[in-house]
């Protein structure tokens, strides 16, 4: 991805635009509401920019511009190497979302949705909650991951926690040379949605799993299903004996500081961006001879959900294709090899060309 630094008033934002190779950025405004929402359109040639409405206190305006450009680009690669017919795109709603929230709000944000015409779908994301896509939904049809009473795919999380399930056993594939996990010591960082649905899968196949939070009653959801799973302070992750770490909370937790910790072969997780600075950290875990499993490749899950929720939905159907990911993180390790590349940038390599052949196979329509 893009390494590009915020945009400040000496900058041409397109340029910055350009760099990155967005389509489109659309700001939206309304003085009634109070609502001021960028909707960042990275790519389409494969299909519609679908991608999840952020809502956030940005420190700056141009830290929620980067935020909608660097998301939307990571959709529009997520899609392409999850085989979806998605493009990438990503909106960010600049508020707080515990005090600016209002029907008339996600109402008006609808409408700016709808007048994309079904060029950018939309869908929840960190700070918008399902009632706030119920009002979205009044005013356009192109938002999805609505709740199952309203004819959605509800929540994603088990689906994602498959996915990354089969990132996990990839990887230990390509290390141990077999992807069963008995035994296998896996510390799971965040028991939250995603987090928790891990570890139930890994329970199952007899991994040792060890797990962290900062909050006591997230533990206990797991504790009390799981009276096995170790419980491990949130700053003892690190240097846990371990030969698998899934960061399952926040971004960034790969950086600096903890990088040099890692005693593990193997780093897979649901969490997004989990590189503080993308190719300087990617350097660093191959220095270490760690293995990466690409973030927005493995946690494809909830995207490939919300797909099949535009086709029909079939919760079957929708695990049956996260399934692929076991094969598609295999053939990311195998490029990486072959090519003497990283992993992160041969899942991006293996996006751009997919997108490019579709591409030629339009113009030629
Ligand atoms: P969540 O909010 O349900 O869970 C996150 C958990 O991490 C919480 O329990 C929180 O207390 C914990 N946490 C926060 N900081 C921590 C720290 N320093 N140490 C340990 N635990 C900490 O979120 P989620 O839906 O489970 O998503 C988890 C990650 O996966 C996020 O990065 C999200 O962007 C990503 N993701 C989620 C989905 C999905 O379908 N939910 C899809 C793709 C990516």
């Amino acid at each position: 991805m893009s390494a590009i630094s915020a945009p400040t008033v000496n900058d041409v934002l397109f340029d910055k635009i350009a760099a990155m190779g967005h389509e489109q950025v659309v700001f939206c405004h309304d003085e009634k509401t109070g609502l001021r929402a960028i909707i960042a359109i990275h790519n389409t040639v494969l299909g519609p920019a679908l991608g999840g409405t952020r809502m956030w206190q940005y420190a700056s305006d141009a830290d929620a511009i980067l935020d909608a450009l660097r998301l939307s680009e990571g959709m529009t690669y997520k899609a392409a190497v999850a085989g979806l017919n998605l493009g990438g795109g990503k909106a960010v709603i600049l508020g707080d979302p515990r005090k600016d929230k209002s029907e008339a709000f996600f109402r008006r944000y609808g409408k700016f949705v709808d007048s994309l015409g079904g060029k950018y779908i939309t869908a929840e994301d960190v700070g918008t909650s399902k009632m706030d896509m119920e009002y979205i939904a009044m005013e356009t049809e192109h938002v999805s991951g609505l709740p199952e009473h309203k004819g959605g795919s509800g929540d994603p999380s088990p689906v994602t926690a498959y996915g990354v399930f089969m990132g996990v056993k990839a990887s230990a594939k390509k290390v141990y040379g077999n992807d069963n996990l008995s035994g296998k010591k896996v510390m799971v960082q965040g028991a939250g949605n995603v987090g928790r649905y891990l570890i139930d899968n890994l329970m199952k196949e007899g991994a040792v799993v060890y797990v962290s939070d900062i909050f006591e009653d997230q533990i206990q959801k797991v504790t009390s299903a799981h009276p096995s799973v170790k419980v491990i302070a949130p700053a003892d992750v690190y240097s846990v004996d371990m030969d698998i770490y899934a960061p399952c909370a926040l971004g960034a937790t790969l950086n600096d500081e903890t990088i040099p910790q890692l005693r593990c072969a193997i780093v897979a997780g649901g969490a997004n961006n989990q590189l503080k600075d993308t190719d300087k950290h990617m350097r660093m875990l191959m220095d270490r001879g760690i293995l990466y499993a690409p973030d927005f490749v493995i946690n494809a899950g909830g995207l490939i959900n919300v797909y099949s929720e535009l086709e029909g939905y079939n919760r079957q159907n929708a695990l049956s294709k996260t399934e692929h990911i076991y094969d598609q993180t295999l053939a990311i390790f195998e490029a990486a090899q072959n090519e003497g590349i990283s992993t992160l940038e041969a899942s991006v390599r293996i996006a751009r060309r997919r997108i490019e052949a579709i591409a030629n196979i339009k113009t030629r329509w």
